[in-house]
């Protein structure tokens, strides 16, 4: 008999009914408890449904009635036998969550019985019920793709997305239907219809590569994902006395403490207790959701930390990831936490990314990113790099207009988090091997590069005899790049902790799609007609590729001035404001590859996106622009008044104290400031209002104004109030705690 390991988690969480013994399991024994996945399916379908379902699931067949009555079925006895009540098809409308509306199995029938009409209850849930609904959801953002007199919108089941149970009230469980949502048009109204494609365009290209190359056994290339998380948590209750943290994400005013994160002594530090608690527990609702959370650590900022899933399949992960941002805020309410996942809460130290790593993987098992020692491989890998470099050359401003939002914006080339150039990482020994390629040798095998790197062996001796030999990478890091190769995948590293990553990934996907077409095509001007692709062949066109994309490689600090720059010099976009990055969609060369080239997105869908993005910035700066406002309208004009009210009664009798002259003097000065520069907030946000909300809104003027004129008004404002001498101390009787708070930490420890 194995031994059982006993993990006992806080507040006994473990212990209900996903356990035999209740209070010790293996992980791998409730992971995936509450998902209907396919072994589950394959459990409760009958054969000939399942294998039906399977092909319908690859993309060759249609899902017909009987198949998804039968699943239907199947699935209403497995959520009901576990207490599920209700159903919901769960989608991703274009607000960076996720929507749900729910639906009992409830179903009546009615029957006359002498004369009367007599019901019947009985639950139900058909085929259709699954497949599709029709949620209405007509106030979603849509970027004027819809108006609400046409408001029909459909949620269909994404069959590659496994169905899973979440607690409703007293015991109760909801069966979620992962979903995309369309238009009566069949137009995408959310994130995962796009992605979607994104993934299949992507794949018919690799397959198709691979074909050439001779692999004649791949059928589908995946894409992978990996989202590393980054959040704060803070004291609810000290949450809760910050209006501006509540309704902007983020402190709009405060001093910086004297002790932040100088001494670099929170990262990877020991987690203090509470939080420790508070992720277990959501770490377990997680595997029984069957999400592999799998790292957790402190981060750089007080407060901040990481939680890392092993990567999946990327439309999967997205729903996980989005998944574990909710359960970790459900969660830390029970431990009197907030989450907090803005990019950039404090201002003074660190913000949030939300890591995306992404690989290419083959039905087969095989990662198309991994440098293996094999030199046959070498050819199909170095040809998928230089694709990944040329898509990146071409369309670096649509993964800019991915990741640009008003939060974010706070984050980028901020020293913490890669600038608003977008390059490639790639590590000392690829290039080496590029530059080899380039110069016209022989490439070596991979392994063979490998030893002749200048750091050394792959070994690193650590010089004391009882260590064992420790195995070096084949790259370093490089934190300050965008998109930096690690090993066996890329790394996106300017993706906000907020926001969806399904927007970036679906960017990423269609550049290298598109690319890896063109790469095609040089292979087969190669080829010539007929005839046989050969090593130099391929060799030709990879060092073509080399050249071409040599300028998006940069393997120095991307946090430099002199990169700034380099960059111009290159002609790489730097697109420090989010609106100009939006408008990178519309670029010619990017619109055209979206919409015509590989079909992600038609007209009508891009612009609709490009106008949520706009809108979406207005909004966000204007409600900071009025929260900022309230404050110190409510808050801090009336204690600097007050203040000064005193220390005038003061002067009456003491009037010969200089200082507190000066300090009166400068109080007047600084509440006139204040209130000059509310004012000519004031005219940013009507005139923002005005072109957001006119008669034909124009979201592009809009979100030029709010960028030109509500933005550098929120920093003048907050200047007015931390120029202020005001500083009220704790034992100031007349200071509320509110405004203490409101004033003085910047965060608050937990
Ligand atoms: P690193 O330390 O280099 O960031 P980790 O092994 O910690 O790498 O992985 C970070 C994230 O990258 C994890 O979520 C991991 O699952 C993911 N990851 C690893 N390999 C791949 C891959 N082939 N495709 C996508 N994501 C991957
Ligand atoms: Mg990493």
């Amino acid at each position: 008999t194995r031994p059982t390991r006993s993990i006992k988690y806080p507040h006994g969480c473990v212990d209900d009914n996903n356990t035999a013994t209740g209070t010790s399991a293996k992980l791998s024994e409730f992971f995936g408890a509450n998902v209907y996945g396919i072994n589950e399916l394959r459990e409760t379908l009958p054969k000939p449904v399942f294998a039906d379902l399977l092909r319908q699931m690859a993309g060759n067949k249609i899902m017909d009635k009987p198949t998804a009555d039968a699943v239907a079925h199947a699935v209403k006895v497995w959520s009901m036998e576990r207490g599920a009540t209700h159903f919901t098809h769960w989608f991703q409308p274009l607000t960076n969550s996720t929507a749900e509306k729910h639906d009992s199995f409830l179903s009546l029938k009615y029957n006359s019985e002498g004369g009367n009409l007599a019901v019947v209850a009985f639950d139900a849930f058909s085929g259709t019920q699954l497949m599709q609904a029709e949620p209405d959801a007509s106030s979603f953002p849509n970027g004027g793709m819809r108006s609400t007199f046409e408001a029909r919108g459909y949620t269909v089941w994404d069959t590659t997305s496994p169905m899973f149970l979440q607690d409703g009230p007293h015991g109760t469980k909801i069966l979620y239907i992962p979903s995309i949502f369309i238009s009566y048009n069949g137009e995408a109204l959310d994130e995962k219809t796009i992605l979607l494609r994104s993934c299949s365009a992507l794949s018919k290209a690799a397959i198709e590569l691979l074909r050439l190359l001779g692999d004649e056994k791949s059928e589908r290339v995946h894409v992978t994902l990996g989202t590393e998380q980054e959040f704060f948590l803070v004291d609810r209750s000290m949450y809760s006395m910050r209006p501006d943290l509540k309704i902007t994400g983020r402190t709009l005013l405060g001093a910086v403490p004297a002790k932040h994160q100088q001494l670099e002594d929170h990262y990877f530090g020991h987690i203090p207790s509470k939080v420790l608690a508070a992720i277990s527990e959501a770490e377990l609702e997680l595997w029984k959701l069957g999400v592999p959370v799998k790292t957790r650590h402190n981060e750089v900022a007080p407060q901040q930390f990481e939680m890392a899933p092993i990567f999946e399949e990327a439309s999967v992960a997205v729903d996980h990831n989005l998944l574990t941002m909710q359960i970790l805020h459900k969660v830390a309410h029970r431990y009197g936490l907030k989450t907090l996942f803005h990019e950039k809460p404090f201002k003074g130290v660190n913000g949030s990314g939300k890591h995306c790593n992404w690989a290419l993987c083959t039905d087969t098992g095989k990662n198309l990113l991994d440098p293996t020692d094999k030199p046959e491989d070498n050819e199909s890998f170095l040809l998928f790099l230089c694709a990944i470099l040329l898509g990146l050359k071409r369309h670096s401003g649509l993964l800019s207009a991915a990741i640009a939002s008003a939060s974010n914006e706070h984050r980028l080339g901020a020293n913490e988090a890669p600038p608003s150039i977008i390059s490639a990482f790639l590590g000392a020994q690829l290039t080496e091997i590029l530059n080899d390629v380039e110069g016209g040798q022989e490439p070596r095998p991979l392994s063979k590069v490998t030893k002749n790197v200048r750091v050394g062996g792959t070994t690193i001796d650590v010089k004391i005899a009882t260590m064992p030999e420790i195995s070096r990478d084949s790259t370093d890091r490089n934190r300050t790049s965008p998109f930096a190769f690690t090993g066996n995948k890329f790394e996106f590293r300017a993706v906000g902790s907020g926001q969806s990553p399904s927007f970036p990934v679906t960017m990423v996907n269609a550049a290298v799609a598109s690319a890896l077409q063109d790469v095609i095509e040089m292979l087969k001007q190669k080829k010539g007609n007929g005839g046989k692709l050969s090593r130099t062949d391929i060799f030709a066109v990879i060092k073509d590729l080399i050249k071409e994309t040599k300028h998006v490689r940069f393997e120095g600090d991307g946090y430099s001035d002199e990169w700034i720059k380099e960059a111009e010099s290159r002609g790489l976009p730097n697109l420090k404001h989010a609106p100009d990055a939006f408008k990178q969609l519309l670029e010619p060369g990017n619109k055209d590859m979206l919409v015509r080239k590989m079909d992600i997105v038609n007209e009508s869908e891009l612009w609709s996106r490009f106008n949520i993005l706009c809108e979406k910035y207005c909004k966000d700066l204007l409600i900071e622009a009025k929260t900022l406002k309230t404050i110190c309208k409510q808050y801090i004009l009336p204690a600097a008044l007050k203040y000064r009210k005193d220390l005038g009664a003061g002067l009456a009798l003491f009037d010969n104290s200089v200082h507190e002259k000066k300090l009166l003097q400068n109080l007047n000065k600084l509440s006139e400031k204040l209130y000059e520069s509310i004012e000519e907030l004031d005219v940013g946000v009507t005139e923002t209002e005005k072109y957001l909300d006119g008669h034909d809104g124009d979201e592009v003027k809009a979100s030029k104004i709010a960028a030109d004129k509500i933005k550098p008004m929120l920093v003048k404002v907050q200047f007015g109030v931390f120029g202020c001498p005001y500083r009220p101390a704790p034992e100031r009787t007349s200071v509320s705690r509110r405004e203490y708070a409101l004033l003085e930490p910047r965060f608050v420890n937990v």
